[in-house]
């Protein structure tokens, strides 16, 4: 097996190329380093190849390693990407930087709340998760609800609305892969374009799709954050997904 230097170099140059075929700037796509079930010493080996920004799902393992790693708080951006309840919120308001899975308004409303808590910190970054798979396992508001969402969370304190997230069902054809993405683009493109001159949207700028086996068909649709855990990291245990 790789290492994780050597892993991150590859995955950099998976995105490189893929920006330059989609005509796109490889500085416009941000890699967000998924360490769940990881631990803390292989966030530092990522950090030590460059890495700063890193994804969490699972609210209690993450709190763990960032308060492991607090020492290396200034290089380090903390991403929650996980299902969230309405219990665990306070705790991601806390030490999160940004939240990627907003999927109903109660969420966002406690996020805000709770990041008022702490003075000291700048505004929680937020990306709301729409669903394109129709699947009833998935999270995700449907992509017809998205925009009064969106519009909902731009009115509350203390967090800034950022974009869209996706994690379309899994699938080995380009094309469809590609397909579920666009579906995303195209709403992601829809709000920024009748928002334009609208304050509460000048930060929204973020589409986060893509993962360790999509992340190409996921920047050809203009994605802006990939999230890859395996290519990175290596496989993870199945029980921990
Ligand atoms: C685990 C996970 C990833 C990373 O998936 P890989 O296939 O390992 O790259 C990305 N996004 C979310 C939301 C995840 O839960």
């Amino acid at each position: 097996m790789n290492s994780i230097v050597v892993n991150l170099m590859q995955v950099r140059q998976r995105i490189e190329l893929a920006a330059l075929a989609a005509k796109r700037e490889p500085e416009e796509i941000e890699l967000l380093a998924v360490s769940k079930t990881f631990p803390a010493s292989a966030i530092e080996e990522a950090m030590h190849a460059g890495q700063s920004a890193f994804g969490e799902n699972y609210v209690q393992e993450a709190v763990e390693k960032i308060t492991q790693l607090a020492k290396l708080r200034p290089w380090l951006i903390w991403h929650f990407i996980g299902p969230l309840q309405s219990n665990k919120t306070k705790e991601v308001a806390e030490h999160f930087d940004w939240v990627h899975s907003v999927d109903r308004l109660k969420i966002a409303e406690r996020l805000s709340a709770q990041r008022g808590e702490f003075p000291n910190l700048p505004e929680l970054q937020l990306c709301v998760q729409v669903n394109v798979s129709d699947e009833d396992s998935k999270s995700g508001i449907p992509l017809s609800e998205a925009e009064a969402l969106c519009d909902s969370i731009t009115q509350l304190p203390n967090i800034i609305l950022r974009g869209l997230m996706a994690i379309p069902a899994p699938s080995s054809d380009l094309a469809e892969q590609r397909k579920a993405f666009s579906q995303v683009q195209d709403c992601f493109k829809h709000i920024q374009t009748t928002r334009l001159i609208d304050p509460k949207y000048q930060f929204f700028d973020t589409l986060s799709m893509g993962m360790s086996d999509d992340l190409e068909a996921a920047i050809a649709q203009g994605s802006t954050i990939v999230r890859v855990g395996t290519a990175i990291f290596g496989k993870r245990d199945k029980i921990s997904q």
